[in-house]
């Protein structure tokens, strides 16, 4: 249930509402608007509606939600969530720019890669320590090695990096090296591990399942509001479909689903989409075109001796192609605020 208080509502009009229900054991979560303020209100619908909430001081609505996820939904939260890492807003209106290898293999090549990525304007290195390898017998990741050489390439670079936390036990090492905790496809729906995330105050990149609903996920990302922590990113990096020209099918429509739904910011993961690079660039304008705020992509200076992914990996001078095509359409749609930032590349 969410009440929505008039412009002209006085603080201790929305006080007495919240305190009369926060009273009563229900969860209160403010949002300030530029105009109004929006209480969301978390509890069983039949002690919701035990208190005339309608008739109270500087109330204009109250209105039912229906859908699931209540903190991750845009009635709780009508403006964008905006996602601070390092110096940039993710959601801001900047097109993020997020690359690095599948895997982090050695100190030369992440370091080579990150000054690439920074070289080109990029905002974040990503690159696997752990990784979640559907065969055993594959490169399973350096683990910890891999850590200290990214937090490495975030010192000769000032990059902020991504990495993916694959269990509960990894999290207090994760928390030391890096900056956006990524929970993989694979793992969208561990509870423990979103509701442990939800517990730091990292942001957290969370990708959707292999064959997950758009509600799904918009309910992993509600694990992860409802422990405390505001700073989730959503990743589309494709679905199970009967297709198999492609790794994935990558589900553009997603993009406006979610932030009709939700106020999260919401990136395109191309790579993982397709699974092949020669369509990596393509999908990655279209996701940009379709209004997501990022992008994450796999690069490698030799995708052909990359221990991870590397069919869908672009070599650094296709990786450069792409930003500067995913530029333009992120001008052409957000003309004033990427002007902002036009000196940065
Ligand atoms: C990855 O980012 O390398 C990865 C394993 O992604 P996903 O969880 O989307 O498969
Ligand atoms: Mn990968």
């Amino acid at each position: 249930m969410i009440v929505v208080m008039k412009e002209d509502a006085t603080q201790s009009q929305i006080d007495a509402v919240a305190d009369l229900l926060s009273s009563k054991g229900l969860g209160v979560h403010l949002s300030r608007g530029e105009e109004k303020t929006i209480i969301g209100i978390i509890g069983p619908r039949e002690r919701m509606l035990e208190f005339p909430v309608e008739s109270m001081e500087g109330v204009e609505k109250v209105v039912t939600v229906s859908k699931p996820f209540k903190l991750a939904n845009r009635a709780f939260h009508p403006q964008d969530t905006l996602v601070q890492v390092g110096n940039h807003v993710v959601g801001g209106g900047e097109c993020t720019l997020i690359a690095g290898p599948c895997s982090v293999e050695s100190r030369d090549q992440i370091i080579e890669i990150a000054k690439f990525v920074k070289q080109v304007g990029g905002h974040m290195l990503r690159g696997g320590a752990f990784k979640p390898r559907s065969s055993p017998y594959s490169f399973q990741g350096l683990g910890e090695t891999g850590l200290r050489y990214l937090a490495e390439a975030r010192e000769q670079t000032g990059l902020p990096i991504v990495s993916e936390v694959m269990e509960i036990a990894q999290i207090p090492m994760f928390l030391e090296y890096v900056d956006v905790l990524q929970i993989g496809a694979r793992n969208m729906q561990n509870f423990p591990l979103l509701k442990a995330v939800g517990k730091t105050n990292k942001p957290v990149l969370l990708k959707r399942g292999l064959s997950a609903t758009i509600e799904e996920w918009l309910m992993s990302a509600e694990y992860i509001l409802a422990e405390g922590n505001p700073n989730v990113i959503l990743c589309e990096r494709g679905i199970r479909t009967f297709e198999t020209y492609t790794r994935n099918t990558l589900d553009l429509n997603a993009v406006p689903v979610v932030q009709h739904l939700s106020h999260l910011p919401i990136v395109v993961d191309p790579s993982h989409g397709v699974g092949n690079w020669r369509y990596v660039t393509a999908m990655a304008r279209a996701g940009v075109a379709a209004g997501a705020h990022g992008v994450i992509v796999e690069i490698h200076p030799s995708p052909a001796e990359a221990l991870s992914d590397g069919p869908q990996s672009l070599t650094l001078d296709r990786f450069a192609g792409m930003v500067a095509e995913v530029r333009r359409i992120s001008q052409a749609l957000h003309p004033a605020q990427e002007a902002l930032y036009a000196g940065n590349a």
